[in-house]
Order: C-alpha cells, then structure tokens, then sequence
C-alpha cells in the first residue's frame, strides 16, 4: 500500500496574495494537488509547481462543481494515493468555511492532515476599510457571525436577540442577501438606530467598495452603491473611524485599472509599484522577448570582450548595457561558450539604470558607471564625470529601437560597436484579445502606459483601426520622449511623458497625470 500523502487545509487570506502566511505558500508550493474555492486568489496559483493539479472546488454558490461532501471524498481520496493535497481556501479555513468538517473527514478515514490558519476577512476587510475591529474606548469585544439564512435553521443558529445584547463590534460575514432582515432584527431588539456600520465588499483587493451608515439605513446605502456579495457587514462604534483611517482605497491610483504593455519575461517591476499606489494592474504584454536568431556577431564580439586587448586593436575597453533583457542575452551567449564572468576582467561595465545594474550584479559583475540620472544627456553627462574617456566600446542592445547612448559615447571619441543582444516580436495575441482588454464589460481602462515605442506600435498594430480611439479612451503615459512622439505619430493623444527613463519615473508620472486628470 502507499504511504499516505498530507491533506494541508490552507488559509489563503482575504484576497490580497499577500496576505498568505509563509506556511501557507509553502504548502502551496510542494501540493501535488491543489484544491482551491472562488474566494481563494487565483493569483496564487501561480506559485503551484509545474505538474501540479489544479482542481476548482466551485465558482460560487449558484455554481458548485461538488457537494462538501464529494469535496471531503476527494481530499480522502488523494491522500490515499500519497498525494500532498493543499486545499486553498478563502481567509481562515475554520472560520465559516466549513474547514472543520474537511478536517473530519480526514480524522475519520485517519489519513494526516493539518490546518494552516489564514488572515480571516472578518478582520482583514473591516482592516483594509480603516476599520479596526477593536479599539480602546470604543470596542472591547468582537463577535463573528453568518447571516447566512441556512445556517439560523439549524438549532445552532444565531439568536440575534442576544447578539443584539453582546457588546462590542459585531462582524457579520455572508450577510449581503439578509442584511435589511438582518438590521431589521437587530434594531427591534434594542440596537439604537444611529449606531454607525459598515459594508465593505472585496475587501483587500483593488476592487474594493466601501460604504458606511448607521444600522438603519446601511441596507439601502449599501444597495444603492450597487454593492454586493462577498460583503462584511460591520455593526458598531468603530465603524466611524473610517473617515480618519481610510487608508487603502484612498491611495493615489485607488480604482484605477492600468494596462502594462511591457514584455511579461521582465518581472513585472512596473506592475508591483503601481499596485503599491493603489492602481489594479492588467498585463498585456505588447512584446515578447524571443533568444536571438542569428548568434554568429555576438560571439565573436564575446571572444573580443575577452581578448580585451586594445593594444592590439581586437579587444574593447567597455560594455555597455541599456537594459536587463541586454544583460540576459549577453550571459546565455557567454555560458554557451563556456565562458562565464572570470574571462572578461580587465573590461569595464556601465550600466543606465538600476535594473540592469542589478542583472550584471547577479552574473558577478559589478558595474563601474550606473548615472544617477536617466535621461539621454544626464547619462552621457555622467559618463563623462566617472572618468570615461573614449576607448573601444561594446554597446549591446535589442534588435529594435533606438538608443541614444551609442550616439552620445562617440561625442565624447568612443569608437562604438552596436550589438544585437536579444530580439523582440509582437506576442501571439489576437486583434479580438487585444481590443478585449479595453472593454467595459471586463472592467475598462482607465490608463495605459508604454515604456517603449515597440510597445505602441505592437499594440497599435494588434488593435487596428480601432487603435487610437480605444487609446485615447483612456488617459496615456509613455516612458520617455521618443515613445511618446511614436504615440503621437499614430493619433493617440498623450498625456503625460515620464522625463526620467525608468520605471520610478513613469509611475511618478501616472500618479501626477491622475491628480491632474487628461489634457486637452
Ligand atoms: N473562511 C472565510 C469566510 C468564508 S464565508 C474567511 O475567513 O474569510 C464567505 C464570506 O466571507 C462572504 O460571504 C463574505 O461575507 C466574506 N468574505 C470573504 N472574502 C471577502 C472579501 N474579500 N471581502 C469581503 N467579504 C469577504
């Protein structure tokens, strides 16, 4: 027989993937299976291992794909077959989430299990609305409770006379389609109807909808909003305290959709920060970075860097890179000679920016010149000022675009060598895809950023004749002088230009271009 597997009960938190405990994502890592509900992000499954299965416990409660007790069946079941199995489960998996009858399950066929406990949206929404849950003077207890109707015709069902009577801050979870019979019940038995409350719907993630109220008339407030289900409700005087600590839906790019064009390969750096202010991100890459065709003139530029030797005019005395991608595609072409960082140490490193810095540093090379400033005379300008002096320079770059540092070394009497080090090509996406994303049934954009002009043109490209009219729809910031006038060239009205070259600039733009809103 089989060893038996581990039936891991895992929290996943509220909703913001954050919010997972470090327990929690590595069990989610080594799963064999992976078990996940609605409520669950699917931006965590990201993490499951290549070969992992994936299996959909349900897509909300009109839609479930198994009963609970298929779904304890199953856990059993892939235990048996010495499968570690992380069932994903939204916010803390014994707090309304019927994780302890999974757990029975498992007790009782004695297969192993355990139960790693999450950040429960009972505490987690009211949290990301500025609502803590206790507070000195105001809350000295808390009481969690389902409105769900099923559960109140069990005999364990909640009295709400006497949750009317319990002092303290009352959370009240799966409560949206009850919450006027709810108030309602609450206040006949004895709730003063100017108590404040609270409904935060999908809470912890960008798409997060708050209001607040008094308990007599937070359902019509609520409704009104055009809020809806999954929703805590918060009955209590903390519930006012929202108007000093909101904090996560006021950020500056708080219910902003941003479309990130940039090649996905990059880690999504972009992405993170504009997140980091608030915005919900939607990637759709306009590039892919594919490996060279053609290898035959980087290498022999690669045998010249390690020759490095000017005096007998074959070698160079710099290598230059504008971006992590260059870097990339340098160290795939070095390993496949054979050659790594020990062979090219007499030869001096500049990198433009801190992203490619740091890529040279994680192949062992520390660089000799990263210009604090990235616009095209700032670089050359700091060239200058560490002590370049001309020489033999190898500038590696993509197959396309244009960079202006090649131009700027060889003012300065650089003999300069322009090398292809990665290329880049339209991703397979359709016309039907690309202009998808910019419906409003899918949620809209509100910006659309470009760090690049391949990025216009690719997307452009993709969306056709159309292009122009659904960019413009939305407000439109490029990274960078010559993406923008690429973006003028084809009708697409551009409404901020990040002046300083990287990412950090092009979000500082995107915050400052919402504040001020589209010029005209
Ligand atoms: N085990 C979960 C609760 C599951 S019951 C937990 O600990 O969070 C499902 C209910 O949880 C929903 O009806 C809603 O009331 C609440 N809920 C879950 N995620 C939520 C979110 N992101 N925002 C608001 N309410 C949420």
């Amino acid at each position: 027989m089989t060893e038996p597997g581990l039936v891991s009960l895992v929290g996943a938190g509220p909703g913001d993937p954050g919010l997972i405990t470090l327990k929690g994502l590595a069990r989610l890592k080594e799963a064999d299976v992976i078990i996940h509900d609605r409520l669950a992000n699917s931006k965590l499954l990201g993490h499951a291992k290549p070969g992992a299965e994936l299996v959909d416990a349900g897509k909300g409660r009109a839609t479930y794909r198994f009963s609970q007790e298929e779904l304890n069946a199953l856990l059993v079941e892939y235990a048996r077959q010495g499968k570690r199995v992380c069932r994903l489960k939204g916010g803390d998996p014994f707090v309304f989430g019927r994780g302890g009858e999974e757990a029975l399950a498992c007790a009782e066929a004695g297969v192993p299990w355990e139960v790693v406990p999450g950040v429960t949206s009972a505490i987690a929404a009211p949290a990301y609305a500025g609502i803590p849950v206790t507070h000195r003077g105001k809350a000295a207890a808390v009481t969690f409770v389902t409105g769900s109707e099923e559960a109140s015709h069990h005999e364990a069902g909640v009295e709400w006379k006497a949750v009317a009577n319990t002092p303290g801050t009352l959370v009240i979870l799966m409560g949206w389609e009850t919450l006027e019979k709810i108030t309602g019940a609450l206040i006949s038995h004895g709730v003063p109807g100017d108590r404040p409350a609270a409904v935060v719907q999908w809470g912890t993630v960008p798409g997060q909808k708050v209001v607040t109220g008094t308990i007599s008339d937070i359902a019509a407030v609520a409704q009104k909003a055009g809020l809806g289900s999954p929703a805590v409700v918060i009955v209590g005087e903390v519930a006012s305290l929202r108007d000093q600590l909101a904090w996560f839906d006021r950020r500056p790019l708080s219910g902003k959709r941003v479309l990130v064009t940039r090649a996905r390969s990059q880690p999504s750096r972009l992405a993170a920060m504009l997140e980091e202010a608030g915005a919900e991100c939607v990637e759709f890459p306009a590039i892919s970075v594919v490996p060279l065709s053609d290898t035959a003139p980087i290498d022999a530029v690669i045998w010249r860097l390690v020759r490095h030797n000017s005096a007998s005019g074959m070698g160079y005395d710099w290598a230059t890179f504008t971006s992590p991608n260059g870097v990339t595609g340098f160290q795939v072409r070095l390993n496949a000679l054979g050659l790594d960082a020990r062979s090219l140490g007499g030869v001096k490193f500049a990198a433009v920016g801190p992203a490619t810095a740091q890529a040279l540093a994680g192949m062992g090379i520390r660089t000799d010149i990263v210009p604090d400033d990235y616009l095209a005379e700032a670089v050359v300008d700091s060239f200058r000022k560490r002590g370049f002096n001309g020489g033999r320079v190898a500038h590696f770059k993509s197959s396309i675009g244009r960079d202006t540092l090649p131009d700027g070394l060889r003012g300065m009497g650089a003999d300069v060598d322009e090398i292809v080090a990665y290329e880049t090509r339209v991703p397979d996406a359709s016309p039907d895809e690309a202009r998808a994303v910019f419906m409003p049934q899918n949620g809209g954009i509100d910006v659309t950023t470009f760090s690049s002009s391949s990025a216009v043109n690719n997307l452009a490209g993709l969306l056709g004749a159309d292009a122009a009219r659904l960019i413009n729809g939305t407000l439109v910031a490029c990274m960078g002088p010559v993406t923008a006038e690429t973006a003028r060239e084809l009708g697409i009205r551009v409404d901020a230009v990040a002046g300083e070259q990287s990412i950090e600039g092009l979000v500082g733009s995107v915050v400052e271009m919402v504040k001020e809103g589209p010029k005209t």
